[in-house]
């Protein structure tokens, strides 16, 4: 199967899911109410909605979605009240969170579980694609942000008729990036992102996601620069909220893992952004995944790209051009973690760019660069 056609019928498949009423999840709610409530996405007089509605009392919850420019900046942001209804622990302290547990027994996928509602092996994959390295299925996200399409790639196999999930850990692998880097390469209108551990993931399952999104991100048209020796495929982003390495869409997989590799290596959580004509490589501060100025959830992908999507209505209406660069400067490190493997020193803004944010005075994750 080609991969060109796996994505048209992805966003197909996608369309006919949401009008046969497929995008549909039930869970408890996380008060003490503990309610059971359907969530999903339909369509009303041609157009998507989010809908949800509490099962126990049979009660519709209407909340709000809103979607908005931030001014002076390229970012939009979306309250939507409807994700703040999904199970989350009830709340974050900020830093560093608790691992989440590699246990097959612990998957928040329930790979093994078909028994559990939320269970993968209980949804139907949208598309199936088989890459060099490894089969991959497409399942709908529970909880969609973008209307036009939120999905999920895990690896899969096929164990005479019935599909298996291999419980891998959330740690990119070459044979795995190798995989998504041609799945993107075959792709204009999807977007790839996988969030590492303590950057954004929640489940210690391997898994990509992808969003089939309208408009231009801003990570898509920011500015960039090069950096370090000036030497070979790699920029740093210039001039944007959040620090981040950019590599060109053709990139070479083996240098693009070399980059992933050292800050695995170094446990600096990341997010890798596969956007648009660019790969942005987004390294984490380890001491600052949960950030009060960003408050109900944690900063990802989306939020570095150029989408920030918040469950907190006061931090929608506060967020202002000020705030986001805060927040982005705060959640992303300045810094390369080792010497070797990428001829990056340093990813900072310089100290004569425009528009760039107040010095940081807590020291926290900085590092000398290495000589
Ligand atoms: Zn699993």
């Amino acid at each position: 199967m080609k991969t060109m056609s796996v994505v048209q019928n992805l966003s197909d498949a996608w369309l006919e899911a949401v009008r046969s009423r497929r995008i549909v999840n039930v869970f408890e709610t996380n008060d003490d109410q503990k309610a059971k409530v359907e969530f999903g996405l339909v369509e009303v007089g041609g157009k998507f909605d989010y809908y949800a509605k509490n099962l126990t009392t049979g009660e519709a919850l209407i909340r709000k979605v809103e979607d908005r420019a931030i001014e002076g900046t390229d970012f939009r942001i979306q309250y939507n009240g409807y994700r703040a209804l999904r199970p989350r622990p009830k709340a974050l302290n900020p830093g560093r969170q608790p691992d989440v547990s590699g246990d097959v027994m612990q998957c928040k996928f329930y790979c093994q579980d078909p028994k559990q509602n939320l269970s993968m092996l209980r949804r139907d994959a949208l598309a199936q694609v088989t890459l060099k390295n490894w089969r991959w299925n497409a399942y709908y996200n529970a909880t969609p942000f973008e209307k036009e399409g939120h999905l999920l790639w895990l690896p899969a196999s096929v164990d005479g008729t019935s599909t298996v999930l291999p419980h891998l850990s959330q740690e990119l692998t070459l044979p795995i990036l190798e995989d998504m880097l041609s799945l993107f390469l075959n792709s204009d209108s999807m977007l790839l992102f996988f969030n590492s551990l303590h950057a954004g993931a929640t489940v210690n399952h391997m898994h990509w996601q992808a969003v089939f999104h309208e408009r231009e991100l801003a990570i898509e048209t920011a500015q960039t620069r090069k950096a370090g020796d000036g030497n070979g495929d790699w920029q740093v982003l210039d001039n944007y909220p959040a620090n981040g390495l950019v590599f060109d869409r053709g990139v070479d997989p083996g240098k693009l893992f070399a980059a992933v590799k050292a800050l695995q290596d170094k446990k600096v959580p990341y997010n890798l952004i596969l956007v648009g004509k660019r790969i942005c490589l987004m390294p984490r501060n380890k001491n600052h995944e949960v950030i009060p100025e960003f408050p109900g959830g944690a900063v990802a992908s989306m939020e570095l790209a150029g989408k920030i999507i918040i469950v907190d209505e006061a931090a929608f209406k506060a967020m202002d051009s000020v705030r986001l660069r805060n927040v982005l400067q705060k959640v992303t490190r300045s810094s390369w973690p080792s010497a070797g493997a990428v001829p990056i020193k340093e990813i900072r803004r310089r100290p004569d760019a425009p528009g760039r944010a107040p010095e940081r005075t807590d020291g926290a994750d900085q590092q000398v660069p290495p000589k």
